[in-house]
Formats: structure tokens, C-alpha cells, sequence
């Protein structure tokens, strides 16, 4: 196809429908009828972007290669597609004004009252274009996130709206993610919020071509031809979207409603072929139909909210479907973890991973953790945090150097061995400032890392200021603990093993970050799979 269709994505009624896995669901199957297919998320929040807020406000920040702190439904469309996003997938309200802000200090608006339509409506619709222009992509499809009516995304819905008459109706299409709401008293389904908001859509001068209807129940013909009826749609267009056991159904379940098909009749492209989805389902069947189990302690410090260890749990769902395994997490908050209680919360587990994060809470209880397995050993996964929390843990225990800390815990420690780099001594600013995105490294050959891999050069993503302190590197390798992935660039430390222990390795990097449902991350795979044999022995 010569030009990108635009298709769009706007919820209504309530937030958390999941709009990103039905965008990642369309993705997918217009993928697997050979389309070239990228998904991009409009926040409309005032954060330039997602990587200063908490994440107990936002969930996980998903980093991508070009190192933007993004939302974390650019981990799915990545896992879903296999393929990676970038900054221009991920836009927020703040961006667009600090955009049009920059352009009106500089002049470039030649004196004009600068408005809201058209100035920010045409930044967002510049970036709206701006994947579908690099000429790579059949299908755009953007994700509105919030939902209809919402004060905040109001540019954005008039936005979309104008991009009608700039691509023409054949190049654009709009989905309507809604709730059918059921009455257990009345044992009734209802339609009234749906017609709501596609009311408040077509005030803002749109008319949805697809309602996907998120229900608990069937929704029956009779409700259909409400729908339709009420929502100015073509019968076949509302596609009813059931609660599904897992996120990775989705695809399989808006196949059997035929959503792609309707996109496709929708912008009058002929395309009659079956999608290919046998690697999709083989990996279903595996999830679904495990041989093995494994208890896996997830020690974090936010664990009350998953979704801030999104990618993690993703990363453990692909890896067990690898090794036909169940992993069941375990959610360990490192508050409550002290050294007279580790053998009653770890000591049944088949391996612990522990978690990235920021700040000195719950750190003592990472260190006790991790001495816990390594003397014990239990596999040992230490990602970013979890990773300097090992090396720091060693420093103490192994080295003695009783003080041994990480300079964002204790300033003052004698034994910084992770530490600030010169170049974020000087960082004043916190928004877009760490070591963000893929950086390459370099394996020790014969190490655990490069069995793991099975090659020598790779490149991962990285999210965070501090780093393994090379001065303690000599006295940390002779006592066991090696250094077995360096950046070639410059000579920092991106990930430590031990010698003499079944399998304990952390990364300074994300590893979670690139694990996707056709390639599973190998150091959760590998992982999962110590986990399996500590189980047998
Ligand atoms: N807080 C640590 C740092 O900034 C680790 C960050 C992380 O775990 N992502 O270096």
C-alpha cells in the first residue's frame, strides 16, 4: 500500500478497558495477514513523559530503544508484534505543549495568537503522521488513552477528527472501546452508558465505525441490534469482547468476532487471505497446558501493584510457555523481610528474582534476600536495583567491608562499590536524565551469560543513574563474584555471576524489557529453567 491507514482507538464509559490489548490484538492480526503494522499511545496527561511519576501512580515505565521512559502499554504492543517502538510511539499532552511552547519562544509563529485549534491540534496531528510518513507502516494505529469526554482529551478527539479530511474516509477508521455493563438484579446487559459515549463522540464531530463491547456475558442478538441501532453501526461492526483468561486470548478471541476483517471491508482493502497464527497458538497451547510448576519470590517494593512490575510478569509468562512450566509468582514485599524471617518466607521457593527500583526503602530487606539465596542456593535473578543490591550484599558479607553501599543509599559510605558516574554527578534536572535505552555489551566468553545468550555481543536497555564501582571490580572477581557482561564503549559493568552457585545473576539492565511472546527473553527462559531443576533435586 502506498499511503498509512489511520486507525484509532477511544474508550469510553470507564478507563482500564484495555484499549492497549485491543489495539495490540488488531496489530497482531493484521500482522499475520503480512500488513506492517505500528501502534502508538497519546496520553493525555501534562508529564513531558511517564518517567518521573511514581509508579504506584502509572505502573511500570516501558523504555524503549531510543531511550523514552513510556507507558507501559508500549510493553504490549511490543510483546504482541515482536517488534520494537520508539519515542514517536508515545506522546503526551505535555509534549505537545512544550513542543508548540518551544516553537512560540523561538518565533515561529510570525506574531499569530497561538490556539488550541489549530496550533496543538496540528502539533498532534504532526505527530500522528509521523510514523505513518516514514513510509514503513501499511497501518498507524493510535491509542487515545482516557477516555471520551474527558476535559484533557479533548484536543486530542478533535484532532482525530481533522485527520478524516486530511486522509480521506478510505484511509481512516475509528473503534469505540466500551462497557456493557450486567444488572445481576435485573439479569440484564446495558447499553444506555455505550450510547452515552458514542453520543459524546459524535459531538465532538466523530462517528464510530467499530464498537468493541467489553462484557462478562455473551452479548445477544437482540442487544447487538440495539447497539447498532443506537450507535449509527453496521450490525457486523459491534464486536463483543468477553473477559478473557489470559491477555495473549485476545488475538484468538477478535479473530472469531472477525475485528480485522471489518477494518479491512472498512477501508475497502481486499485482502482475503487467512492469518498465519501458528506460532501465536503454539505458544497458548504451551501456556496453557504446562508439564511442570514452579514457585518463583518476586521481591519488590511495590508489590501491593503489579503493574509496576508489568514487563517482569510478561517476561515469566513467555518463559514458562518456553519451557512448558507454570510460574507462580510469588509477591514478596522487601519491607517485610528481615534475617531472622528469610528461611520462612524464601525457603521454599525454586528462585527468587529481585527488582528494579529507586530510593532506600526496603533495600536491607533486598540484601537479606539475596544473601538468603546465595548461601542457600536458590537461583538468583537481580535486575538494575536487584543487581546492585547483590553486589552491595557481597561487598558486606563476603568482602566484609561492613559499610559497603550504594551511594543513592548512603552518601557517605566508605565503600561506595555502586556508584555515580561523573557525567550524573552534574544532572540537575530528573525528567529524561538517567542512562536510558539499549547500550551494547560485550560476554565473557565460557561465562554462565554467554551459555545463556549463546553469543557474545548483545544489547539491552537500560533505566538508572548508578553503576558497579570498577575499583572494587579485582578484590569482587577474585572472591567469586565476576563480571561477565561489560559495555565495550565504556568499560562499565553490566552483569555479575557467581562461580560457585547453581545460577545467580544480575543485570544492570532490563532484560524484561525485550522478552516477547515469539522471543522469549533467554535469561527468563534460562532462568525459569534453574528454577525447574532446584524444584527436582
Ligand atoms: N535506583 C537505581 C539507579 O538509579 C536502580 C534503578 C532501577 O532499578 N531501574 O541506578
Amino acid at each position: 500500500m502506498a499511503t498509512a491507514k489511520y486507525i484509532f482507538v477511544t474508550g469510553g464509559v470507564t478507563s482500564s478497558l484495555g484499549k492497549g490489548i485491543i489495539s495490540a490484538s488488531l496489530g497482531k492480526l493484521l500482522q499475520a495477514r503480512g500488513f506492517n503494522v505500528t501502534i502508538q499511545k497519546f496520553d493525555p496527561y501534562i508529564n513531558i513523559d511517564p518517567g518521573t511519576l511514581n509508579p504506584y501512580e502509572h505502573g511500570e515505565c516501558f523504555v524503549t530503544d531510543d531511550g523514552a521512559e513510556t507507558d507501559l502499554d508500549l510493553g504490549h504492543y511490543e510483546r504482541f508484534l515482536n517488534s520494537p517502538t520508539s519515542q514517536a510511539n508515545n506522546v503526551t499532552t505535555g509534549r505537545i505543549y512544550n513542543n508548540v511552547i518551544t516553537k512560540e519562544r523561538k518565533g515561529e509563529y510570525l506574531g499569530k495568537t497561538v490556539q488550541v485549534v489549530p496550533h496543538i491540534t496540528d502539533e498532534i496531528k504532526k505527530n500522528i503522521f509521523q510514523l505513518g510518513e516514514t513510509g514503513k507502516f501499511d497501518f498507524v494505529i493510535t491509542e487515545i488513552g482516557g477516555c471520551v469526554g474527558d476535559i484533557e482529551s479533548l484536543p486530542f478527539i478533535e484532532a482525530v477528527r481533522q485527520v478524516k479530511w486530511d486522509v480521506g474516509t478510505n484511509n481512516f477508521l475509528v473503534i469505540h472501546l466500551t462497557l456493557i455493563p450486567y444488572l445481576s438484579a435485573a439479569k440484564e446487559l446495558k447499553t444506555k452508558p455505550t450510547q452515552h459515549s458514542v453520543k459524546q463522540l459524535l459531538e465532538a464531530g466523530i462517528q464510530p465505525d467499530i464498537l468493541v463491547c467489553r462484557s462478562e456475558h455473551h452479548l445477544p442478538l437482540e442487544i447487538r441490534k440495539k447497539l447498532a441501532l443506537f450507535c449509527n453501526v453496521h450490525i457486523n461492526s459491534v464486536i463483543e469482547a468477553l473477559d478473557a483468561e489470559t491477555i495473549y486470548d485476545v488475538p484468538i478471541l477478535m479473530r472469531k468476532e472477525k475485528l480485522a476483517e471489518r477494518v479491512l471491508a472498512k477501508l475497502k482493502i481486499n485482502h482475503k487471505e487467512e492469518p498465519d497464527l501458528e506460532q501465536w497458538k503454539s505458544f497458548l497451547g504451551k501456556l496453557k497446558n504446562p508439564t511442570d510448576e514452579v514457585e518463583i519470590g518476586l521481591v519488590g517494593k511495590y508489590v501491593e501493584l503489579p503493574d509496576a512490575y508489568k514487563s517482569i510478569v510478561e517476561s515469566f509468562i513467555h518463559a514458562g510457555a518456553a519451557n512448558e512450566c507454570k510460574v507462580n509468582i510469588h509477591w514478596i514485599s522487601s519491607e517485610t523481610i528481615n534475617e531472622k524471617n528469610t528461611k520462612t518466607i524464601l525457603g521454599n521457593l525454586d528462585g527468587v528474582l529481585v527488582a528494579p527500583g529507586f530510593g532506600e526503602r526496603g533495600i536491607q530487606g533486598k540484601i537479606e534476600a539475596i544473601k538468603y539465596v546465595r548461601e542457600n542456593n536458590i537461583p538468583f535473578f537481580g535486575i538494575c536495583l536487584g543487581m546492585q543490591c547483590a553486589v552491595v550484599e557481597f561487598a558486606r558479607n563476603v568482602l566484609h567491608l561492613s559499610k559497603a553501599s550504594s551511594t543513592e543509599i548512603d552518601q557517605k559510605s566508605p565503600d561506595p562499590v555502586i556508584d555515580l558516574m561523573e557525567d550524573q554527578k552534574k544532572v540537575t534536572n530528573m525528567g529524561g536524565t538517567m542512562r536510558l535505552g539499549a547500550y551494547p555489551c560485550k560476554l565473557k566468553k565460557g561465562s554462565k551469560a554467554n551459555g545463556v545468550y549463546g553469543k557474545l555481543n548483545i544489547s539491552e536497555r537500560h533505566r538508572h543513574r548508578y553503576e558497579f564501582n570498577n575499583k572494587y571490580l579485582e578484590k569482587m572477581e577474585k572472591a567469586g563474584l565476576k563480571a561477565t557482561g561489560i559495555n565495550p564503549e565504556t568499560g562499565l559493568v553490566e552483569i555479575i555471576e557467581l562461580d560457585n552457585h547453581p545460577w545467580f545473576i544480575g543485570t544492570q539492565f532490563h532484560p524484561e524489557l525485550k522478552s516477547t511472546v515469539l522471543n522469549p527473553h533467554p535469561l527468563f527462559v534460562k532462568f525459569v529453567e534453574a528454577a525447574i531443576i532446584k524444584k527436582k533435586s
